[in-house]
């Protein structure tokens, strides 16, 4: 009997030292100006940690009471601290591949026509013969090289004769050299590559070398084929994380999927959280009815890998003159698409046709849409799987009223926002196209773009995101975005101060919005128990600095899960 209460005492002694471990959290973070965003505004000074997730959010002495033998105790110096910053829409791989792998062609690094010929004679003097060679330029180089204008082909043929080779202007548009298009198969007449890529020709019917979202036309992820795990499993998380990031979109080619499918399922766990947005071509054409192999295996952890959205492109963009608009660009650039009015990459069937599959897989539909006519198309296209929405499936329009919004398109906007549809918008292009878009739309046409204020009074809740892509590698820091939305301050000065808005809604941006834009509000993007414990440590406190200062705020610490993942040095 005296065994048998031993035993039982044993068990319960057991029991309580278990339940005590289980209770005390895993970590907890104090002395800290935490801005939770939640519904009711909180500011805390301190949360407790457990298994990745906020436990409890207060006071620093009320919750380093909970502390326990094991707890890890973290100081945060007194710092403001905001929600794991999201990045609603990136390109992860192409930047990683554009930083490392390109000849770099970037204004302001590389100002003129000159320089970047230079540049790409040297890289060809180290490249085997009939490899291909990518160029990055900035989109609208042509208006900021020293000679307002690209290099021609002919003067690419001069420095790359025996290398296929591609300048890229920006995303959608790029100037190739003779080689590259004996290798495209591209003859005098032809209009189209195989997978949609524009071939623009001169008045002889003869090809100019310029070739408008010729993405899948052309061997551009082949290439980096071998290093794609590492881009996965190392460089992208390191390089959003050291600007505050957490979690991002990652809009991602189809062929490298299998990639991030195999890490997830050998347990690897990144320190950022992917959502992924599957492209396998522009217009969607080659999208399988059937999306399930995009989907990761039962044992990845949805905490951090999840197949959220198939997208693609309905246009290109109004600073490379490709954006889809009612009315014509101004003047007439020999290198523009036909017609005058931009690209249509994707038309209003084909848009119908994609948002359906998404539908029909239970996924979202993210349409890149700039110019005006292009917004039009997407809210079309989704006009009828919203109406009828039982999964409350979300339906996105990218770049949404960046460039362009008309007061019906906002209003229309606002009603279907109701039904499931969400905006992404990259507000840092203020800091760089409005002189494009000046030159490209004039003044009043421009003035229609960039509204972030009305957009949020009409509660469409937009969804901040850097579109990293490797073009403008500046865009990766959110808080010259913050700043931006803030001061209105642009590449021409302060563009419509009245459309100014807080430093609190720049950052809900940056994570509440963009958590809902994901489907995802209810594990991220504010401090609250039960969510992830994600978040961001800043250098100042944003909410009290002058506005100027803020271009200047950077990430001290980033926390995924309740662990640093980034610490400045
Ligand atoms: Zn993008």
């Amino acid at each position: 009997m005296k065994k048998l209460a031993v035993a039982l005492l044993t068990a319960a002694t057991a029991l309580v030292s278990t339940f005590t471990l289980a209770a005390a959290p895993d970590a907890v973070f104090f002395n800290a100006k935490i801005v939770t965003l939640d519904a009711a505004g909180t500011t805390a000074e301190a949360v407790a940690v457990q298994n990745g997730k906020f436990l409890k959010v207060g006071k620093s002495e009320e919750i380093k009471k909970l502390a326990g033998p094991s707890t890890k105790q973290v100081d945060l110096g007194g710092k403001t601290v905001v929600p794991g910053l999201i990045d609603s829409h990136c390109h992860p791989i192409e930047t990683i591949m554009m930083k490392d792998t390109w000849v770099d062609g970037r204004y302001p690094g590389c100002s003129s026509v000159k320089q970047v010929l230079s540049n790409i004679a040297d890289w060809v003097k180290n490249t085997p013969k009939g490899k291909w060679v990518f160029v990055a330029c900035v989109s609208a180089s042509e208006n900021k090289f020293a000679e307002k204008r690209l290099p021609n082909k002919a003067e690419l043929d001069a420095v790359a004769p025996d290398n296929p080779l591609l300048l890229a202007n920006g995303a959608h548009m790029a100037m190739v050299n003779s080689a590259a298009l004996k290798v495209l198969g591209v003859k005098k007449g032809m209009k189209r590559l195989p997978h949609g890529g524009i071939i623009i020709l001169d008045k002889n019917g003869e090809p100019t070398g310029v070739l408008t979202d010729c993405q899948d036309d052309v061997p551009i992820f082949q290439s980096v084929a071998a290093h794609v795990e590492r881009y996965y499993s190392k460089e992208i998380q390191e390089f959003w994380n050291r600007h505050g990031f957490t979690s991002l979109v990652a809009i991602t080619p189809a062929l490298t999927l299998p990639v991030l499918q195999k890490l997830a399922q050998a347990k690897f766990t990144p320190t950022i959280r992917y959502s992924v947005s599957v492209w396998n071509s522009a217009d969607g054409r080659d999208m399988p009815q059937d999306l399930s192999r995009f989907k990761f295996s039962p044992d990845a952890d949805p905490a951090f890998y999840r197949f959220m959205a198939i997208k693609a492109w309905v246009d290109g963009e109004q600073d490379c003159r490709t954006g889809y608009m009612y009315e014509p660009y101004l003047g007439h650039f020999a290198i523009d698409p036909p017609g005058g009015k931009g690209s249509l990459v994707t038309n209003q069937p084909k848009a119908n046709r994609f948002a359906g599959i998404a539908q029909k897989n239970g996924v979202f539909c993210m349409l890149h849409c700039a110019g005006d006519h292009a917004m039009d198309i997407g809210l079309n296209a989704f006009e009828k799987p919203l109406k009828s929405n039982p999964a409350r499936n979300i339906y996105r329009i990218e770049h949404f009223g960046v460039f362009q919004m008309s007061d019906k398109q906002l209003q229309r906007a606002k009603e279907m926002k109701k039904q499931g549809l969400h905006i992404s918008v990259q507000p840092t292009w203020l800091l760089e196209l409005i002189k494009a878009n000046y030159e490209n739309m004039g003044e009043a046409r421009t003035k229609t773009g960039f509204r972030f204020r009305d957009m949020i009074e009409a509660g469409l809740e937009p969804a901040a995101s850097t579109d990293m892509t490797g073009v403008y590698m500046g865009n990766i820091n959110p808080f010259t975005s913050i700043y931006a939305l803030v001061t209105r301050n642009s590449d021409m000065g302060i563009f419509m101060r009245e459309q100014a808005i807080s430093v609190t809604d720049a950052l809900r941006m940056w994570t509440i919005w963009s958590a809902k834009a994901m489907g995802l509000a209810d594990v991220k993007g504010s401090i609250e128990p039960g969510k992830y414990a994600d978040m961001t440590v800043l250098s100042d406190d944003i909410f009290t600095m002058p506005k100027e200062g803020l271009k200047d705020v950077k990430a001290l610490k980033t926390i995924v899960g309740g662990k640093v993942v980034y610490k400045a040095k």
